[in-house]
């Protein structure tokens, strides 16, 4: 294993550039979601039950275990009376029928994006549609999303899924997408769509979320002036994993890291330019320390390339806020 030395990069000509993408990291949806458990933690107290990870991410799930939540998979390992705070993917009707049943004092992290999506899936179901989602199989918010209405619902990945369609009425069709989806590839598929089902019903507004949109933008800004990508987000983080893709569709070499500790020296061989982003689960702070980490590999100039300034704001459920109007759950500001 080759270690590049700070003196082979003085004489290679100078430091190494780290390009940073901006936006990158948090989202509004994980912020809120976080300081939900934190909230629930210090009003309710200890333990606090979550059901599946509260973001995906290693790091903040890691944090909040050590703070007294307890992560779950389903409600059944939850004691009657305690505590759930649902995560941010959002959670189908059949797991609110059940914390009801068990009256468990739920308190929702549903990103209130995705939890319009949920909306539209009830609303285009409701009027006879057969509603495709785009999205990958298996991953917790195409779950919640497929049972609101289950029967009335399909699920599509790819263009190969959309030819093999076959709804009750091809008049009668609408589509909904994950919010963590690549952009470039899901205009593919709803391309497919529209070929296919030309009365296609579309969504008002787009489902993939500004955070997921903004960080695609943001690193598609800089890869062509990149030999390498990092990007810091754990393995079943979405919208993370979709910023590897992003690069190494363009051809530049890219590399998922849940922190510093995973850069191995020899992906830095013969890289002048790195793009460093996040996925929106993952914290600020990962980023810094990989920069840090950077350093001890040869001397670095960073540059912040922000191509947007994002502002949105979640307010937390009326559950935490103690007000008693909960149709201001999730408004933004
Ligand atoms: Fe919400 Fe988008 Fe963040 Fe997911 S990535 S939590 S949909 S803002």
């Amino acid at each position: 294993m080759a270690y590049v030395s700070s003196d082979e990069h003085v004489e290679n000509g100078g430091a190494r550039r780290v390009l940073l993408a901006g936006p990158r990291s948090f989202c509004a949806g994980v912020e809120r979601a976080i300081e939900i458990v934190e909230e629930a933690l210090e009003s309710r107290g200890a333990p606090v039950y979550v059901r599946k990870e509260i973001v995906h991410n290693v790091s903040v799930v890691g944090d909040l275990a050590g703070r007294g939540a307890v992560f779950v998979d389903e409600l059944d390992q939850v004691p009657d009376g305690a505590t759930v705070v649902f995560s941010a993917h959002g959670v189908s009707p059949a797991v609110r029928e059940e914390a009801d049943r068990r009256a468990l004092d739920v308190i929702d992290g549903t990103c209130p994006l995705v939890a319009k999506v949920h909306a539209k899936a009830r609303r285009f179901a409701g009027r006879g549609d057969t509603v495709v989602l785009v999205g990958h199989a298996g991953h917790e918010e195409v779950e919640g999303t497929l049972g609101e209405a289950p029967e009335s619902t399909v699920l599509v990945e790819t263009v190969e899924d959309v030819r093999n369609l076959s709804p009750a009425d091809a008049r009668q069709i609408s589509y909904l997408t994950q919010t963590t989806l690549s952009v470039d590839e899901t205009a593919e598929v709803v391309g497919a769509l529209r070929e296919r089902f030309p009365l296609l019903h579309e969504p008002a507004s787009e489902d993939i979320c500004y955070a997921t949109t903004n960080r695609q933008k943001a690193l598609n800004a800089i890869i062509g002036e990149s030999d390498l990508a990092l990007v810091v987000g754990s393995t079943n983080s979405s919208n993370s994993v979709r910023l590897v893709e992003l690069s190494r569709r363009q051809g530049t070499p890219a590399h998922l890291i849940d922190s510093a500790a995973d850069i191995r020296p020899e992906w830095l061989e013969g890289v002048r330019t790195i793009a460093l982003t996040a996925g929106a689960s993952a914290p600020h702070h990962l980023v810094t320390e990989v920069v840090t980490a950077l350093g001890e590999f040869g001397p670095v100039s960073v540059e912040e390339r922000e191509i947007t300034r994002e502002t949105v704001r979640f307010e937390l459920p009326s559950a935490l806020r103690g007000d008693t109007d909960p149709s201001a759950d999730g408004s933004t500001s």
